[in-house]
Parts: C-alpha cells; structure tokens; sequence
C-alpha cells in the first residue's frame, strides 16, 4: 500500500493552506451543521452516583426528582401500560429522558406542563 495513503490525515482539507482557508463562516457552519443533524448535537443527564441522577439543569434525583412520564412529559403511573418502563420527565426543566441511556430526547411542551402541574 502507498505510504502517502497511509499517513494521511482523517479530516484533511484538500490542500488548501489554513491561512486561505474562510475563518470568518467556521461558527456559522458549526451551527448549521448543529440545525441539519440534531442527532450529533445528541445530550445525555450524569448518573453521578448509583440510581442517583443529575439532569443538565443541575436537578438530582435527590432534589426535585424525576417523574415517571409518557412520551409526550405527561407524568403517569410507574406501572407498566401507562408507562413505558424507560421514561423520565426532569421535576425542574421538562427534559423528557430516556432512564435505560440517560439521553435527553425532547422537552415537554408548555401545555403538557401545565397538565403535569395540575396532577402535581
Ligand atoms: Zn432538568
């Protein structure tokens, strides 16, 4: 195989020198990159100790908790039928995770806040 091959870097640029590299569009792609594929942008909470969460709004389990909830943040029963075995909704900020990946999958809407607080 050809040593050159080898010893090239992953993200090389095609030979354009860095300096006639455009700078000023680096944030601006970064972000468009960040709009077009959500998936990479993916956030997870920390499991800081054993059972014991921290959601990135700084909630813990051992704080305002995490309810039980549907895939929509609806608060439900942990009972199998109802609910699903696996999601949670933050007690603070309405993230809606995944407790089996601990990944961040949406935010509740405003309105189905408003039906969690009622059944709060
Ligand atoms: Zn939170």
């Amino acid at each position: 195989m050809d040593k050159d091959l080898l010893a090239t870097p992953l993200f090389h640029n095609r030979g354009v020198p860095r300096e006639e590299l455009p700078s000023t569009d680096d944030t601006l792609g970064w972000i468009d990159l960040l709009l077009t594929h959500p998936a990479i942008s993916t956030q997870y909470i920390l499991e800081v100790a054993d059972g014991v969460w921290e959601c990135r709004c700084g909630n813990t389990s051992e704080f305002e908790g995490f309810d039980t909830c549907d895939e929509f943040g609806i608060v439900v029963e942990p009972v199998l039928g109802p609910w699903d075995g696996s999601l949670h909704l933050c007690g603070r900020c309405n993230r809606i995770i995944n407790g089996d990946t601990l990944e961040v999958l949406a935010y509740a809407s405003q309105e189905v806040a408003e039906v969690n607080e009622d059944y709060r």
